[in-house]
C-alpha cells in the first residue's frame, strides 16, 4: 500500500529523516516508537506530504505521490490523520466537524454525510453530542470524534500521531479501545505511540526510530522480548 524509498527530510541544516526505506502492506498495523525528537512525527507527516520530503520517494497504491504532477489532495482523502491535539474546528458542531470535508469535496451530499455522521456517532456512543461544540467535550470524546471524522472519508489507511498523549489518564482507554476495534476490523494503520502495551498487543510490526533512522524493527513480541540495538534496549529500559 505504501512504499517509502530513502525518504529524507531536512529543516534548514537539520537532517531529521536520514533515509528511511519501508514498505507497508494493506492490513498492517505499524507502531512507531522512539525517543522524542527522533523524527517519528516528521515521518508520519511526510506520508501524506503535510511535510514536503527533501529527498527520496513515497509511493501509495502504485503512484509516486512525491512526483510533481501528483494531485496530493486526492491522495490525502484516502489517508485519515489523527493528531495529538485533536484539531477539531472549534466553531463547528460535532456533526459539522464530521461532515465538512466529505461535503465540501462533493464526495457525499449533506444528507448522506449527516446520516453517516450519526451512524459513526452512534457507534462511539456520542450521538447525543451531535449538535454540541467541541469545547463542551472531554479530551477522550474529542479524540474519538476526531477519529470518526477521519473515518467519514472512508480512508484506506489511518495515521495516528500520539493520539493519547494529550489525554488525562482516565481517558486513554476509551480512545485506545476505538483504535483497537478499527485494527480488528482490518484497517491499515500507522500509529506513533508511547503506549508500549498497546503497541505490543495491537501492532503487527513495531519500528524503533532514533536519530532520523529506523534503527530496528520486528513483530512486537520479539522486539520487546529481545531488542538488539543498544539504543532500543536503553529506550525500553526507560519506558517499560
Ligand atoms: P518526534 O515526533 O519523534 O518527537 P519530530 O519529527 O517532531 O520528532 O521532530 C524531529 C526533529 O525535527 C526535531 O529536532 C524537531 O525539532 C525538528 N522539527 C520538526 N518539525 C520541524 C519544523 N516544522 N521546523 C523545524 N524543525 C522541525
Ligand atoms: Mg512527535
Amino acid at each position: 500500500m505504501i512504499e517509502v524509498k530513502n525518504l529524507q527530510k531536512a529543516f534548514g541544516g537539520n537532517m531529521v529523516l536520514k533515509g528511511v526505506t519501508e514498505t507497508i502492506e494493506k492490513g498492517e498495523k505499524i507502531a512507531i516508537i522512539g525517543p522524542s525528537g527522533s523524527g517519528k512525527s516528521t515521518f508520519l507527516r511526510c506520508l501524506n506530504r503535510l511535510e514536503e520530503p527533501t529527498g527520496g520517494e513515497i509511493w501509495f497504491e502504485g503512484k509516486d505521490i512525491t512526483a510533481k504532477d501528483c494531485d496530493i489532495n486526492r491522495i490525502r482523502r484516502k489517508m485519515g490523520m489523527v493528531f495529538q491535539h485533536f484539531n477539531l474546528f472549534p466553531h463547528l458542531t460535532v456533526k459539522q466537524n464530521i461532515t465538512l470535508a466529505p461535503v465540501n469535496l462533493k464526495l457525499q451530499t449533506q444528507a448522506e454525510a449527516d446520516e453517516k455522521a450519526m451512524r459513526l456517532l452512534e457507534r462511539i456512543g456520542l450521538a447525543d453530542k451531535a449538535d454540541a461544540y467541541p469545547n463542551k467535550l472531554s479530551g477522550g470524546q474529542k479524540q474519538r470524534i476526531a477519529i470518526v471524522r477521519a473515518l467519514a472519508m472512508e480512508p484506506e489507511v489511518m495515521l495516528f500521531d500520539e493520539p493519547t498523549s494529550a489525554l488525562d489518564p482516565e481517558m486513554v482507554g476509551e480512545v485506545l479501545d476505538l483504535i483497537r476495534e478499527l485494527a480488528r476490523e482490518g484497517m491499515t494503520m500507522v500509529i506513533v505511540t508511547h503506549e508500549m502495551g498497546f503497541a505490543r498487543e495491537v501492532s503487527t510490526r513495531v519500528l524503533f526510530m532514533d536519530d532520523g533512522c529506523v534503527m530496528e524493527q520486528n513483530e512486537p513480541h520479539a522486539l520487546f522480548a529481545s531488542p538488539q540495538n543498544p539504543r532500543l534496549k536503553s529506550f525500553l529500559s526507560k519506558v517499560l
